[in-house]
């Protein structure tokens, strides 16, 4: 055995060995005591940081541990190979997005490996090849066939330096989630997804997600944003110059139709569909367009924030209040979403922030029909809309009703009369998978004159990317470019055609990755639906907490679609989720702390890491650095420390190799213990027990190793020699023992060479998780906390079945007690058994 602590000689070693004997393959048709363990596939660009690393590490040590705990543990690993940043890198090298992305995932593949990670690389899938994305292909064309895939005209962002569409999602603060240029609302012919139609069971199942944190169940809760409310149809008043309308009434939804009497105009959103038609060659018509235009260049974001000021015009038009036969005029102002209820709002100033801040913005009405029982409103003395509830006033027949009963007789009364009624909505928009772009799946679909939209034949799948493109941001997706692709022949009627040139969201790839491992190389079928119904859903996914609301609440839909359509008989994919924190290191350039990214300078690589410490030791810091599922900082010195402790371990094996030799196969007996091995046997048990808590529980990682620090502490108190007790000996074999096994989860290589070194075969993820001795745990004698009027004065040991007298006496004949109570009376000893005792005197 080497003296020095020789990872750079073990860690290739034991990589190499994993994968020779397969000890991360899987044969799926073995399904006892099955354990899907998965991790979020990447996306392969460049190369990983150790920030990434957190994800692979914490996912290595859980598939560890639950193999030695006796599971057959299902890892696999692949790529979310399609998308942006591999496009507009070729925009600027040159290089195609095939040759750089299978680079990139050859560099992932073998850092992965260099970390110790390990995955079933059988079953490898890469969304960008043709024999995944053919079967990405196929599954569109069934939700089309189920009228979940439909095309229609939509606004949309755009991102004018991508050249794409982007998703809401993809929007943060009105701007380009990748490029950060500022976004822009365009109209286009879009391919959608209809996830509304699964809005209420995306709901209702988050309800079955125990082994889900609560925060992301509240994120998608959010997201879906189901209310209960009421539509009301305003009638239009016909045009004086007796034009007809395309529509006779505007629709309106709002949850608080118990103010309606306080409604003095309406406001539709800019991109409301029918506008144009109702102000054609009105006066107000030029103004109108004019700030359609202009409100089209502002983001969404900016236009809703409360500290934006409220503008808008008037249309020309009027509006009749079905409640009080009022006319109220009819304005558009850009605070007003189209994607929020039907894009108009009845707008009552009194009760809502926004509206009250747009009429004193233009002298519109204001009037009060929510009255505060507490202390009467008036207007001339209002600084803002009154948003309480109260008592219904100037309401025709609900006035004196408290306004949340008079919700429902309002709705119900819409109803009665057949202008509304009581309505559910949800902010869930349907989920827009048109990108015009190349580095993507072909939406498989043609268009024909004869015939209209025609899916593409299952047999003539996959469509295949051409491979020559000019890769141009112009807006128009590249494949439209060329003509090969784009001529095809109608698989209905056989007349010249054309195909779609969009392709897919690649959100559609990782929404069905994790069903495609089960048969990852079958080309026969898109889906095993037998090894899919046994293996899952997945037992445990592990993921960035950036992906709690989209990419989870596609792979939901996803699921529950391919459940309807019969593909599969589970209708949600994760049984357990965490979400791992991001790893954060300060800026060089200004000292904050932020997420680890190239921009911001503080990006560390663990190339110099992994030459200078080890793999083990980059991950024993990386799960010690703190609680994983909060963001946390890298600090230098922490992988220094790591280190040593590795070379601690190794050391202390390495002192006394003959001696933990020769006590091999001596069983520790706890009649024979006494003394300091007693107290080493009780800590080792008490260690497995903590560390089996946390690895069970959230994945304490850092708790977790932090006991078996605290362990080799008490291993280094015992005084063990060649002459110590046949005892003494066989605890210092076992607790070394169990210290290799505690470790080996997150330090992988040092684990298995050690164990090696104890006398064992490889590998030592076949070595059972060490099981706790409950009669080891057992305490003879404990301690407790000594305190003289609530002061903590001292210690004492007493035997562990004394009585409260006893324990008494002990405490009031303790040095430190009698130095505190002398001369005083002592007033009452209070006795928290197993804890403390405390003297009250005066
Ligand atoms: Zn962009
Ligand atoms: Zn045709």
């Amino acid at each position: 055995m080497n003296e020095k602590y020789p990872f750079q000689e073990i860690e290739p070693k034991w990589q190499a060995y994993w994968r020779e004997h397969g000890l991360f393959d899987v044969d799926p048709s073995q399904t006892d005591n099955k354990y899907y363990c998965l991790m979020m596939f990447p996306y392969p660009s460049g190369t990983l940081h150790v920030g990434h690393g957190r994800n692979y590490i914490i996912g290595d040590a859980v598939t560890r541990y639950k193999k030695m705990q006796g599971l057959n543990v299902l890892t696999p690993m692949g790529w979310d190979a399609f998308g942006l940043p591999a496009e507009n890198a070729a925009i600027k090298t040159g290089t195609h997005p095939r040759e750089s992305t299978l680079n990139n995932i050859k560099v992932i593949k073998e850092q992965l490996n260099t970390w110790g990670c390990c995955y079933d690389w059988n079953r490898e899938v890469t969304s960008c090849l043709p024999d995944y994305y053919k079967w990405t292909q196929w599954l569109f064309i069934r939700l089309y066939e189920r009228g979940l895939a439909y095309r229609a005209k939509a606004p949309v962002n755009w991102c004018p330096s991508c050249a794409t569409v982007l998703a809401n999602e993809q929007v943060v603060d009105g701007c380009c989630e990748r490029c950060e240029a500022v976004v822009e609302p365009r109209e286009l012919e879009q391919w959608f997804f209809k996830i509304t139609d699964y809005a209420q069971r995306l709901l209702d199942d988050l309800s079955k997600l125990d082994g889900w944190p609560e925060r992301v169940k509240i994120m998608q809760e959010n997201w879906i944003g189901r209310s209960e409310g009421t539509r009301v149809a305003f009638r239009l008043i016909p045009r004086e110059d007796g034009a007809p309308d395309a529509q006779d009434s505007v629709p309106c939804y709002t949850t608080r139709v118990d103010t309606i009497y306080g409604c003095t105009y309406m406001v539709l959103a800019p991109e409301y569909p029918a506008l144009s038609e109702m102000i054609k060659g009105l006066p107000q018509e030029q103004a109108v367009l004019e700030y359609i235009a202009k409100s089209g260049k502002m983001s969404r974001i900016d236009r809703t924030a409360d500290s934006t000021e409220k503008t808008g015009v008037f249309t020309g038009r009027y509006v009749v209040n079905p409640y009080n036969g009022e006319t109220v005029p009819l304005w558009v102002a850009d605070y007003v979403l189209m994607e929020y209820g039907t894009g108009a709002v009845m707008a009552v100033p009194a009760h809502d922030t926004r509206d009250w801040a747009f009429a004193k913005n233009y002298g519109l009405d204001i009037r009060i029909s929510i009255q505060n029982p507490e202390q009467s409103l008036a207007l001339d003395e209002m600084t803002g809309a009154y948003t309480e509830d109260g008592i219904c006033v100037d309401s025709g027949p609900f006035s004196g009703i408290p306004n949340r009963e008079a919700i429902k007789k309002m709705t119900e009364y819409a109803a009665e009369q057949e202008f509304g009624g009581f309505q559910i909505h949800y902010r869930l928009r349907d989920w827009l998978i048109s990108r015009q772009r190349y580095w993507g799946a072909p939406i498989p679909m043609i268009y024909c004159e004869q015939c209209g939209l025609v899916p593409v034949p299952d047999t003539d799948l996959p469509v295949l990317l051409p491979d020559t493109v000019e890769f141009r941001p112009d807006g128009k997706s590249p494949l439209a470019q060329s003509e090969e692709f784009m001529r095809v022949d109608c698989p209905a009627c056989g007349r010249a055609a054309r195909r779609e040139s969009d392709t897919m969201d690649t959100f559609v790839d990782s929404s069905w990755y994790f069903l495609r491992y089960m048969n990852a190389r079958d080309e026969t079928r898109a889906i095993d639906t037998d090894l899919c119904d046994k293996w899952l859903p997945v037992d445990q996914y592990i993921g960035g907490i950036e992906h709690a609301i989209l990419h989870l609440m596609y792979a939901r839909f996803f699921t529950k679609a391919l459940y309807d359509i019969g593909l599969i008989h589970f209708d949600e994919p994760f049984a357990h989720l965490f979400t791992q924190g991001m790893i954060c290191k300060r800026s060089d350039k200004d000292g904050q702390l932020y997420k680890m990214s190239k921009s911001k300078g503080n990006v560390v690589s663990p190339v110099e890491l992994l030459r200078e410490y080890g793999a083990d030791t980059v991950r024993l810091y990386t799960l010690f650095i703190g609680p994983p599922e909060k963001d946390a900082e890298w600090n230098d010195q922490g992988v220094e420390g790591a280190f040593r402790f590795l070379r601690r371990i190794w050391r202390k094996i390495y002192d006394h190799h003959e001696l933990l030799a020769q006590a091999k196969g001596l069983t520790p007996r706890l009649d024979d213990m006494a003394g300091p091995e007693r107290d080493l046997y009780r800590k080792m048990h008490e260690t497995i027990q903590r560390i089996t808590r946390d690895m069970d529980g959230d994945f304490h990682f850092n708790t977790a190793i932090a006991q078996i620090m605290e362990l080799m502490n008490a291993v280094d108190a015992l005084e063990v020699t060649p002459e110590s007790p046949e005892s003494c000996r066989a605890v210092f074999r076992e607790t070394m023992e169990t210290v290799v096994l505690l470790l080996s989860p997150f330090a992988p290589h040092i684990a298995e060479e050690l164990w090696q070194e104890l006398g064992y075969a490889p590998s030592i993820l076949n070595a059972a998780w060490p099981l706790v001795n409950e009669a080891a745990l057992h305490r003879d004698r404990i301690e407790l906390v000594l305190q003289v009027n609530g002061k903590v004065r001292g210690h004492v040991m007493v035997s562990a079945d004394a009585d409260r007298e006893a324990i008494e006496a002990e405490a009031l004949n303790d040095e430190h007690v009698k130095k505190w109570i002398e001369g005083k009376t002592v007033r009452k000893v209070i006795v928290v058994p197993g804890r403390l005792v405390n003297v009250a005197v005066s």
